[in-house]
């Protein structure tokens, strides 16, 4: 403890001395504009090479972008992701040193629907981000959140799979749920207002995200949802890498928060650099390598627009949810111990699960809202399936009682849990009944809503086509070979 102290005491010291009488560690002869860490000072120049260096590395090491292909940067106008867009420009420029080969696209997710903001409010921000996207030169696509009330069900089944063969399978299915796919894909020209015509789906939208009753779990279907518009935006428009821009500050926080959601077992996917989960579509997080701090300063100096947009947790205490509540511990550690998010970070790279692998190639059942792999799946002696055979008990005993739940709901065993709902067994699972069909912490989510029924369409609709699978599986066990 003594030696944390004398180096926070150290590092204040040093900050106190002004960097300007400093030079450069790198060219040691410019004068110091920038200190990421004590005794690392650049000047402008070596600053911008070590940022746009450190974007190429991490995509040079990953090895995942073949030339040519289509990625499609998911850009909310926050700093971090303004920050990607502005190195994928400048890796893709004629000039650049080590020129990036692949045809970028952007996409932005209009959510102002679910925060109560006017369609003027919205029409202003989009109108802000449209000027910074076609300085790009780059495509780009605007998707209003409440389109994720018309997708097709075959979002959530294409991400069972990765071979070209389903990719347009899916294409041609999506086709088929949507008529049109121009209709329901968006096109970079003209891109859609959020005018009148979501009226009636923004207050859906909006019933939508209130119908779990803590700002934790509203948060958590906001990036469910968020996350199956991308992956279809995504897929409509023939990209297969989705690049987000997670800082490592950023990674910090959803390690902590993830543990406390009971992702455990997801930890490692949702925070690696590359994430495979859905398919043809995969996730990259090129920022990973980036602190909050570095991304300020970069933006700062190179003026680097970006857009402030309001989310949940604009003007929300910091004890409103577990995501705000390890956001501000997190920060506030840092602040004192500048390492903290790093060690966190560090110690995330070297987490592995014991959960099958959640790669593309594994058709194991994944998790109807965020499709990692199921890791319900375990063994008898464990905190889950006790806490599970004792709702299963209860269960049983209001259907004998009433046929009612304390909260008021019809009370239904899934098809998972038939087996030790004897008394219940008989009734039929039905779309609302999708607990088994989720994994421990989407189970905590769904737990927290009024009614399940508010889930869109196209997520209910996949719940009981697996429902049907699942059912004549159970029919027909007897006459399968065993793999
Ligand atoms: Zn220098
Ligand atoms: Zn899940």
């Amino acid at each position: 403890m003594c030696q944390v102290a004398e180096a926070y005491n150290d590092d204040l010291e040093q900050k106190e001395v002004p960097s300007v009488s400093k030079k450069c560690v790198k060219c040691k002869e410019a004068i110091a504009v920038v200190a990421i860490r004590a005794g690392d000072r650049y000047c402008r120049d070596c600053f911008e090479q070590y940022f746009r260096h450190k974007f190429r590395a991490i995509l040079g090491k990953n090895r995942v972008i073949s030339p040519g292909e289509k990625v499609l940067l998911a850009v909310s106008g926050g700093p971090s992701s303004s920050s990607m867009l502005r190195q994928v420009q400048e890796a893709l420029s004629p000039n650049a040193h080590k020129k990036l080969r692949f045809i970028p696209g952007i996409v932005y997710i209009d959510d102002g629907g679910v925060f109560n903001r006017s369609v003027e409010e919205r029409r202003q921000t989009v109108a802000k981000l449209q000027d910074i996207f076609q300085a790009t030169g780059f495509p780009f696509h605007v998707a209003p959140l409440e389109q994720v009330l018309e997708l097709p069900s075959s979002v959530l089944a294409a991400a069972w799979s990765s071979s070209a063969q389903r990719a347009s399978s899916y294409t041609a299915c999506a086709d088929n749920v949507i008529g049109d796919a121009s209709d329901n894909c968006l096109t970079a020209e003209p891109p859609r207002e959020p005018s009148s015509p979501y009226v009636d789906q923004t207050r859906l939208l909006q019933q939508l995200i209130d119908a779990p009753k803590t700002l934790t779990a509203k948060e958590d279907l906001l990036g469910v949802l968020r996350q199956h518009l991308l992956v279809h935006t995504a897929r409509c428009e023939g990209y297969t890498k989705l690049m987000f821009g997670d800082n490592c500050t950023r990674l910090a926080v959803k390690l902590i928060s993830s543990i406390s959601l009971g992702r455990g077992a997801q930890l490692a996917q949702d925070t690696s650099f590359s994430d495979s989960r859905y398919g043809n579509v995969m996730s990259l997080k090129p920022m990973r390598d980036y602190s909050a701090k570095e991304i300020a300063y970069y933006n700062h100096i190179f003026r680097v627009p970006s857009v402030f947009t309001p989310n949940l947790h604009t003007k929300s205490g910091e004890k409103a949810s577990i995501q705000r509540l390890t956001e501000s511990f997190v920060n506030k550690l840092q602040v004192d111990f500048p390492s903290t998010v790093s060690t966190i970070y560090r110690t995330g790279e070297k987490l592995q699960t014991t959960c099958k692998s959640s790669s593309s190639a594994d058709p194991g059942p994944r998790c109807l809202l965020c499709a990692c792999s199921l890791d319900t799946t375990i063994e008898n002696a464990s905190a889950f399936q006790s806490t599970r055979i004792s709702e299963c008990l209860s269960q049983t005993k209001c259907v004998a009682d009433a046929g009612w739940t304390r909260q008021g709901e019809p009370c239904r065993p899934s098809v998972e849990e038939r087996g030790c709902c004897s008394v219940a067994s008989h009734r039929v699972p039905d779309a609302t009944d999708i607990r088994g069909l989720l994994c421990y912490s989407c189970r905590l989510t769904v737990k927290e809503m009024s009614s399940v029924d508010r889930l869109p369409q196209y997520i209910l609709s996949e719940a009981q086509t697996r429902q049907r699978r699942s059912r004549m599986r159970e029919e027909i066990r007897d006459f399968l070979l065993e793999d």
